[in-house]
């Protein structure tokens, strides 16, 4: 188990700043996503951890010692890629079995422990296979076993289920959780799927242009995205511009109350968001009621998506499958303030 510091991490290539002062800890044993569209900086900053890159500035550190004087082979960090990169010529047995031949280990302990994990990734007796005879989530699980033979500090996967259909994808999630679990190893994967993050993270690291944006658990993104632009990752584009006084925030559809426990931002410009599914098309009482147009709807079988005006800005709302509206209708409906998140003003609007 190892505790990684990455210390005002930055790589430069020419004027392109890949990663810039990147600063964040992940716990031993944790499991960490980086997440974030392509181009902001995810694989940089693994290749960063594993040596294969320098840094431009900063530090990667493990058990509080620098790692960037150690070569990648000694800093123990393992990393599988997105393709599978099997050696196409050797064997299962022989690919699986490569780091512990290159650390000198004996015949009978390298052939005990290749067996030992392919009864982990679920492929026992497929030793003799050769890279072309298997699969891709095949291929991609001798890949892990591969990584994971040598015991390493730390484990890095960059996007390794990204070449997977649905099926195995959620498969080898749940593989990849319960191996992480069970050998209790620091792990820091790379991906742009949101879904798969939230699934398979203990926190996400989310990064836009080279930039971290917020390090926290999955269900914060939801709940407490620190901008607007956090927000909209997450599938929330409800954005409504007000000033917060206190317990409420007047805006251009009167006043809404708050808890202001619960909310980070100062008094004075705010940006409000509701999620969807937080927002009742059924108001309980007159609390936080506000009058919108329908602009359209769509049945999704188990709810029913709705997409509104709210002083001009286009909100979405999840209600009953069987909630009876038309579009073009003004209804009232209601913002729970417990549900009420206040974001940065965008631009200082
Ligand atoms: P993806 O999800 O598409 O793999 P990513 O988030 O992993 O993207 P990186 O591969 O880390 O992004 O790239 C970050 C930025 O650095 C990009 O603008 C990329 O073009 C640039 N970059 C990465 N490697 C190099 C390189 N060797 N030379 C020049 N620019 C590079």
């Amino acid at each position: 188990m190892t505790h990684v510091m990455l210390e005002g991490l930055t790589r430069r290539f020419d004027d392109v700043i890949a990663v810039n002062n990147l600063n964040l800890e992940v716990e031993s044993g944790e499991l960490i996503a980086f997440l974030g569209p392509s181009g902001c900086g995810k694989t940089t900053t693994l290749r960063m951890i594993t040596g294969l890159l320098l840094p431009s500035e900063g530090d990667v550190q493990f058990d509080g010692k620098s790692m960037i004087a150690v070569p990648t082979e000694k800093r123990g960090a393992v990393m599988v890629f997105q393709k599978h990169l099997l050696f196409p010529t050797m064997d299962v047995a022989r690919n699986v079995g490569f780091g512990l031949k290159m650390a000198g280990i004996s015949k009978k302990e390298i052939d005990r422990r290749v067996s030992e994990m392919l009864e982990l990734v679920h492929l026992p007796g497929f030793e003799t296979r050769r890279p072309h005879e298997l699969s891709g989530g095949q291929q991609q699980r001798i890949a892990l076993a591969r990584a994971l033979i040598v015991r390493p500090n730390v484990l890095l996967l960059d996007e390794p289920l990204a070449n997977l259909d649905a099926n195995l994808r959620l498969e080898m999630r749940e593989l990849i959780r319960t191996i992480q679990r069970e050998m209790n190893i620091t792990s820091i994967f790379v991906t742009h799927d949101q879904e798969e993050a939230v699934m398979l993270a203990d926190r996400i690291a989310l990064m836009f242009d080279g930039v971290l944006q917020q390090f926290d658990v999955p269900k914060a993104f939801y709940e407490r995205p620190n901008s607007a632009e956090v927000a909209h990752f997450f599938r929330n584009d409800n954005f409504l511009a007000g000033t917060r006084h206190g317990d409420c925030v007047e805006t251009g559809l009167g006043s809404l109350a708050i808890l202001p426990d619960h909310v980070t931002q100062p008094d004075g410009k705010v940006v409000v968001t509701v999620r969807p599914e937080d927002i009742y098309l059924a108001p309980t009482s007159d609390e936080n009621l506000i009058h919108v147009k329908v602009l359209a709807q769509v049945y999704m079988g188990t709810y029913k998506q709705v997409q509104l005006d709210v002083d001009g800005n286009k909100w979405l709302a999840h209600g009953p499958a069987d909630l009876d509206i038309r579009e073009g209708d003004t209804i009232p409906i209601q913002l729970p303030k417990t549900h009420i998140w206040l974001l940065p003003p965008v631009n200082g609007k």
